[in-house]
């Protein structure tokens, strides 16, 4: 299924499910509203920045040459791919997000690093940057 469409049927979902909630929860206050909209929202949440984040390795690096491949940050010698790797990170209420990209190493120092990565500003750890703001 193409992404918009697993949006779209995730977002159906979520209306679904606060539709049937607030029938079963007919003196629901409104923190409990508000409650029950943010966990279900927070699903759509991780797919919109899985999806976009996502898009982001689209161009295989792995499959060109020399010139068009990421560069070391050391020595700035083309990278060699070592194949996908996935990580996954936790965004709003402790949602999944899973980033599948391509590992280089670099033959000239032996560095290796995730250019995918690199690009997004993401650091090491299992929370999003905002995840981790919001714990500061
Ligand atoms: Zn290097």
């Amino acid at each position: 299924m193409e992404e918009k469409e697993i949006l779209k049927s995730l977002s159906d979902e979520i209306i679904q499910e606060m539709n049937a909630w607030n029938s079963s929860n007919p003196d629901a206050t409104f923190l409990e509203i508000e409650i029950k909209a943010r966990e279900l929202v927070s699903r759509l949440e991780a797919r919109l920045i899985q999806g976009s984040a996502q898009a982001k390795e689209t161009d295989k690096w792995s499959e060109r040459g020399e010139k068009e491949r990421p560069t070391c940050p050391h020595c700035h010698t083309p990278l060699i791919s070592r194949g996908p790797r996935k990580r996954n990170l936790q965004g709003t209420r402790g949602r999944k997000i899973e980033l599948e990209r391509n590992y280089g190493t670099c033959p000239n120092c032996g560095a290796g690093f995730f250019p995918l990565d690199e690009k997004l500003h993401l650091q090491p750890g299992s929370l999003t940057p905002l995840q981790r703001g919001s714990l500061l």
